[in-house]
């Protein structure tokens, strides 16, 4: 619709409108002027990991040595490596719903059964011990989490996170934490991994991060985890056959992003946007949102709007609603479907902020139109 010259709104991006540190630029540059533009180490040149680890010790306060660290072609890559480690046939991973699209998908692919454990809109999608507890069986080999999350946004509590290390360490499981937002956490606390729990989490989790989120280097495809030394092997193992090496530039360009500061103002920019949003779509008539203390996603609740009448059709899901919105008022948002989540969608607000007004506008000028019965 862009191209055919509509007026199209975009809030369905996943990637935040962070421009690629400077530092990392000049390093890439620097890179490729000096020739460094050969296969390295399959896990990522020295100093790299030792910065990846360097930074854990940093923001977490965790000691990894650098052959901990396994740098891959992005946060997904990351998180397939450590499925076709994993996992033996039938191995169950438990994933709590919302989830981003790929965790189930990586786990099929990998021979495993995703394990869907439904967050709770309620408990503002957190974690409900009885609950999760009755989704364990012989075959449960890791439980996932994603905090802060995509596509909900929210953000386990320390007492969430203590829950799921301890059936950890119960059921002797692996804990696969995404924390790929870990930059963007709201939070009065700050960013906290479960690996922080104890020596026990620490040694049984697998944290998985990349430069995608924090740094805005998406298209770079940079991401790494951090792992008990075995494992760590065993995914270097496993990247050296499939794809070796990630691109030697973008290395040094994640050395670049690395020893340059962060972009101080991108925090408080997000949290403006994130309230905006979330005030604008309160007042919309339908729609129930939490509020969400990472990322850069709203994920509010549509159900308000099904069985209402828009001219002859009907909105009998989320789906439908999202269609007309696109086809009729040039706004994108993404049902929650995907993400296990149907009566939900997913709105990303990492674009400016003018953009985010008109898109509050056009929402309501949409339901302003809805006959509700
Ligand atoms: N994990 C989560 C929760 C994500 O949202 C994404 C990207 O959208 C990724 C992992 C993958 O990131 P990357 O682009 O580094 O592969």
């Amino acid at each position: 619709m862009i191209r055919d010259g509509f007026d199209v709104i975009n809030l369905s991006v996943g990637e935040p409108d962070i421009a690629t540190p400077a530092a990392a630029v000049k390093e890439a540059i620097a890179a490729i002027n000096e020739g460094f533009t050969k296969y390295t180490e399959a896990a990522g040149i020295e100093p790299l990991r030792k910065m990846v680890a360097d930074r854990a010790r940093t923001v977490l306060g965790l000691h990894y040595h650098p052959s901990q660290v396994v740098v891959s072609n992005g946060g997904k890559h990351s998180l397939f490596n450590i499925f076709m480690t994993l996992l033996d046939p039938g191995d169950e991973v438990i994933i709590p719903a919302p989830y981003w699209v790929s965790y189930p998908e990586q786990v099929k692919l990998a021979g495993g059964l995703p394990v869907i454990y439904d967050a709770r809109e309620e408990d503002n999608f957190g974690i409900d011990e009885a609950r999760l507890r009755s989704l364990l069986t012989s075959r449960t080999k890791a439980i996932l989490v994603n905090s802060p999350s995509n596509p909900t946004g929210a953000v386990y509590s320390r007492q969430h996170l203590a829950t799921v290390a301890r059936i950890a360490q119960e059921h002797d499981l692996y804990v696969i934490s995404d924390e790929i937002y870990d930059g963007l956490n709201f939070s009065r606390d700050g960013h906290v991994s479960i690996a922080q729990y104890d020596q026990d989490a620490f040694e049984r989790t697998i944290i998985v991060n990349g430069w995608s989120k924090t740094y805005g280097m998406t298209g770079w495809r940079l991401g790494y985890t951090l792992s008990s030394p075995a494992l760590a092997n065993a995914m270097k193992e496993f990247q050296g056959h499939v794809t070796s090496n990630v691109c030697s530039i973008a290395q040094r360009a994640a050395i670049g992003a690395l020893s340059a500061a962060v972009d101080a103002d991108a925090k408080s920019r997000f949290i403006r946007r994130r309230d905006f949003m979330l005030n604008g779509l309160r007042n919309i008539k339908g729609v129930r949102c939490g509020t969400p203390d990472g990322a850069f996603y709203v994920f509010p609740n549509l159900q308000g709007w099904i069985n209402a009448r828009y001219g002859n059709e009907v909105i009998d899901s989320v789906e439908v609603a999202c269609e007309i919105l696109l086809r009729d008022f040039h706004v994108s948002i993404v049902p929650g479907r995907g993400f296990g989540a149907p009566n939900n969608a997913r709105l990303s607000y990492a674009i400016a902020e003018d953009r985010l007004h008109e898109a509050i506008r056009r929402i309501q000028a949409f339901v302003d139109k809805l006959t509700f019965s």
